[in-house]
């Protein structure tokens, strides 16, 4: 059978995304193979696959031991004989995949790279005709990346120890040139083919907010969105708690996860969440290296990550199914500090390398100098990855986000009259910096020692905040009404023009990002799919509860049983046959014929009362 009709049949989809086929034609040719792509792109298919068409097994490592059941059990519901070895087997369990691989009822075998070492299980391999090795997350095997793990450093002897060496392949979200040289070299790939593909991710919508109240931006969010759910990430794991805390008296079904918890309390949460029982994971970066869950509609970061590949890498996990999402990064000028109090207290800093601290310490500037980018945060990243890219995506805070026009008269004329005070004071004036502070009725020894806290514009602007203040200089400066003057140490001095605004009444506007004001607006995403959105009138809600309780009776994830795209698109084509079915995105056959005729008699029910 070919490719595309297998990738039909048991995947359901219809055509491979950019770097899967070419993937697959290297491994199944017998050439070892490198995948960098990112989180969503679909790098399962790629090994999956030829799996599928290798006579033998596929031996497939993975980090993540929460993963791999949810893994195999969607691979078997697709109708791909699949099976995993790890720790959290029992004995009889453990003998019966045994049994099972022996007798070649499997295609796929998933296993944690700690198994390589056992030595039953080293026996299990030699007998077993193994087609394919395949290592997802391979960048863990490198000590440039954030997750390394040692015992991916034994998979090259186990390779070598193999009877025949199969292909290699290794598949990575990662970009960096420093990981994928360690990947090839780390694990003894041969003349691997390379296929990175594009980073762009563009059905999700990137947006940086800067809200007073986090807290109170937060639940508006969420109320705007009744029925998605979506993850929301904390720098600390007190955040973690005290977000959790507020969102469950609101009565959002929230959980919590950070490595301060018990295991027990972890996987309840997880599984929750992986389960739909869960609205709002809120969670510290342990959560969710892999989380297999393809409906995230949105990831909310309260605090700033320490670097844009983490956050880039934490807001993936929105849309992985190919829906609409939204990624949405909360700044406030005080996550800069705490995220500086983090790389300093990390583990790598403690133990004294300080390049190591150089080099986070830049990856934070590069961090923050997206979150105060006025340009295309898409293009931002993109630049950052180094791929080429249109300008201006279209589709992100900055490039689609509505401006507003705020009258900060008031606030102007106070910053002009500070200004005007110390001119008359000080001949040589001040800097921006200590401007502010005796605007804020800073009381540190620099204002102190220079007397500001006499002068009568000394807290005028009490509870603005700083970053707050320096842009509305900013502003005050490109309308005219202020300038820098000198060089090494700039002071603010007024214009000529100031005169208008402090004694003449002019107005003064303040050009702000709709999404960066205090109140939060919220457009819904655009849809990929025009026609997706008009098709629900209810429909979507009723195949999503169909789905939902289908996923209960089965014990699945309910992505497992139907992703949200395949759902969408099942609601806009409102398949009436068999064969209509089957034309829905991400269906295969078996699914077809698993899911088929309840699916259909769901939509059928949906029509007879719409017409009713
Ligand atoms: P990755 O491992 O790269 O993060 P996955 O392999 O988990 O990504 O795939 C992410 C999503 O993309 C899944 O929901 C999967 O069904 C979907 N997908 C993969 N390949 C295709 C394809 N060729 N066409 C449509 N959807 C696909
Ligand atoms: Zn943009």
């Amino acid at each position: 059978m070919d490719k595309l009709t297998l990738l039909k049949q048991y995947f359901g989809h219809s055509a491979f995304r950019p770097g899967q086929e070419a993937l697959a034609d290297a491994l199944l040719s017998g050439r070892d193979a490198l995948g960098v792509m990112p989180t969503g792109a679909g790098k399962s298919v790629c090994y999956q696959l030829p799996a599928l068409l290798l006579p033998g097994l596929t031996l497939v490592i993975s980090p993540l031991i929460s993963l791999m059941k949810d893994q195999v059990t969607a691979l078997t519901q697709a109708g791909v004989p699949a099976a995993y070895i790890n720790s959290s087997l029992d004995a009889e369990a453990y003998r019966e995949t045994y049994r099972r691989i022996r007798r070649g009822e499997c295609k796929l075998l998933y296993v944690a790279p700690e198994r390589l070492q056992a030595e039953g299980f080293r026996r299990l391999l030699e007998e077993l005709p193994v087609s394919l090795v395949a290592v997802d997350e391979a960048h863990c095997v490198s000590q440039w990346g954030q997750d390394f793990r040692p015992s991916y450093l034994e998979i090259a002897e186990l390779v070598r120890a193999l009877p025949a060496r199969p292909p290699v392949g290794a598949f990575t979200a990662t970009a960096t040139a420093a990981v994928r040289r360690d990947i090839e070299t780390l694990l003894e790939l041969r003349d691997p083919l390379r296929v990175t593909t594009g980073f762009d991710r563009p059905n999700l919508f990137f947006e940086v907010v800067r809200p007073r109240d986090k807290e109170a931006w937060l639940s508006r969010f969420l109320a705007e969105r009744p029925g998605q759910s979506g993850i929301v990430y904390c720098a600390t794991r007190k955040t973690v708690d005290a977000v959790t805390a507020s969102l469950l008296a609101q009565g959002v079904p929230a959980a919590r996860y950070h490595a301060g918890l018990e295991d027990g309390e972890r996987r309840a949460s997880q599984e929750g969440f992986v389960y739909d029982q869960v609205r709002v994971m809120v969670a510290t970066n342990a959560f969710g290296m892999g989380i297999d869950k393809s409906n995230v509609s949105f990831v909310v970061h309260y605090n700033m990550p320490k670097d844009l590949e983490s956050y880039y890498q934490e807001a993936g996990r929105a849309g992985r199914d190919g829906s609409p999402a939204r990624c949405v990064l909360l700044y406030a000028p005080g996550d800069v500090q705490t995220a500086k109090f983090l790389i300093a207290n990390s583990q790598e800093s403690q133990e004294g390398d300080p390049n190591r601290l150089r080099r986070d310490l830049a990856r934070l500037n590069r961090m923050v100098s997206y979150c105060k980018t006025g340009g295309c945060l898409r293009a931002d990243i993109l630049d950052y990855f180094g791929e080429i890219h249109a300008g201006r995506c279209g589709n992100c805070g900055n490039c689609a986000g509505d401006f507003v026009d705020r009258d900060i008269t008031v606030e102007a004329q106070k910053i002009l009259s500070a200004v005007a005070r110390v001119e008359k004071r000080y001949a040589s004036g001040l800097g921006a910096a200590l401007i502010i502070k005796l605007l804020r009725g800073s009381r540190d020894k620099r204002v102190l020692q220079l007397g500001l806290d006499q002068l009568p514009t000394h807290g005028a602007m009490k509870g603005v905040d700083r970053e707050l203040a320096q842009r509305y200089i900013d502003c005050l400066m490109e309308a005219g009404y202020l300038r820098s003057d000198g060089e090494e140490y700039p002071v603010l001095r007024l214009t000529a023009q100031a005169g208008d605004v402090l004694f003449r009444g002019k107005r003064v506007l303040f050009r702000d990002r709709a999404a960066a004001t205090p109140s939060p607006e919220a457009k819904p995403a655009p849809a990929p799919r025009p026609g997706a959105q008009e098709a629900d009138g209810g429909l979507l809600a009723a195949l999503k509860a169909l789905r939902f309780r289908l996923a209960q009776e089965a014990g699945v994830p309910a992505y497992v049983v139907f992703s949200n795209a395949t759902l969408a698109d099942m609601a806009a084509l409102r398949p009436l046959t068999p064969e209509e079915f089957l034309q829905v995105s991400g269906v295969g056959r078996v699914k077809a014929e698993r899911y088929g005729a309840v699916f259909l008699q769901a939509i059928q029910n949906w029509r007879a009362g719409v017409s009713d």
